[in-house]
């Protein structure tokens, strides 16, 4: 068994830390709950449900079905947290409150006050994909972790891709290979698009990591097309070797 203060002082390379792993793992994982899976799959429209049942059967193209659904849950189901809410009375921007929770459960609690009226608002950051979902408002994180969940639900394996710098999505298992999914962009840049965030956003990755409830996955390659120099990066970094963060996510 891995020591965690060895790990934390010494094993991980920046920025991936114990806790990242700890929810990553705990969120995938409940893509393996069946009846979690079954409750999830009862918020899907019927209409979107059955184009699944014929794609995954074989008898269709999965496309129609994958956008359906994407436009489903970005424009039906899920609402955005804005990250400066504004006073629905003053108009104002509300001033944050940002506690700490203290497990994966509950990572933290937003809270947005006026400062010239009693408004306030409470954005609490679940890991439990049950409580995402009765909620339906969160940033990405929180649309990756219940996406991933409906996927799943309708028998598309999917996994949770983190960049460690402020963005998360899915990929979804389809025709063996792992596809590119992100339901807060719109279709059909939301599909297999995966040099879409360094093309547009300009990231500069060290590290995307693609968790499943069994597996990580180093995916920095499929996501650059400037693979070879964030290899030599790494190499000039002292314990960018994966091996250890691949045991340990193994063993938690
Ligand atoms: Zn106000």
């Amino acid at each position: 068994m891995l020591n965690f203060f060895d790990l934390a002082n010494s094993g991980l390379p920046y920025p991936i830390t114990k806790d990242t792993l700890v929810l990553y793992k705990q969120v995938s994982k409940q893509y393996l709950d069946r009846y979690l899976l079954e409750s999830i799959r009862m918020l899907v429209p019927i209409k979107i449900k059955n184009k699944f049942e014929g794609a995954v059967g074989g008898k269709l193209d999965l496309k129609i079905p994958m956008a359906l659904l994407l436009y489903w849950f970005k424009h039906d189901f899920m609402k955005w947290m804005d990250k400066s809410p504004v006073c629905p009375s003053c108009n104002i921007s509300l001033s944050l409150r940002y506690v700490k929770g203290n497990s994966w459960i509950v990572r933290s609690v937003e809270y947005y006050d006026c400062p010239q009226c009693s408004f306030t608002l409470a954005f609490p950051r679940y890991g439990e994909i049950e409580n995402i979902a009765f909620n339906r408002i969160g940033r990405c994180s929180e649309w990756s972790f219940l996406f991933g969940a409906i996927l799943s639900s309708l028998s598309i394996q999917s996994r949770i891709v983190h960049d460690f710098l402020d963005h998360c999505w899915n990929e979804a298992l389809i025709e063996e290979k792992w596809i590119h999914v992100d339901s807060t962009l719109e279709y059909p840049i939301s599909v297999n698009n995966p040099h879409y965030y360094e093309q547009n956003w300009n990231k500069k990755y060290q590290y995307v990591l693609a968790f499943s409830g069994t597996e990580i996955e180093d995916v920095t390659k499929n996501y650059s097309v400037n693979w070879e120099t964030i290899l030599q990066q790494r190499k000039k970094r002292k314990n960018s070797d994966m091996s250890r963060i691949i045991d340990y996510y193994e063993k938690i």
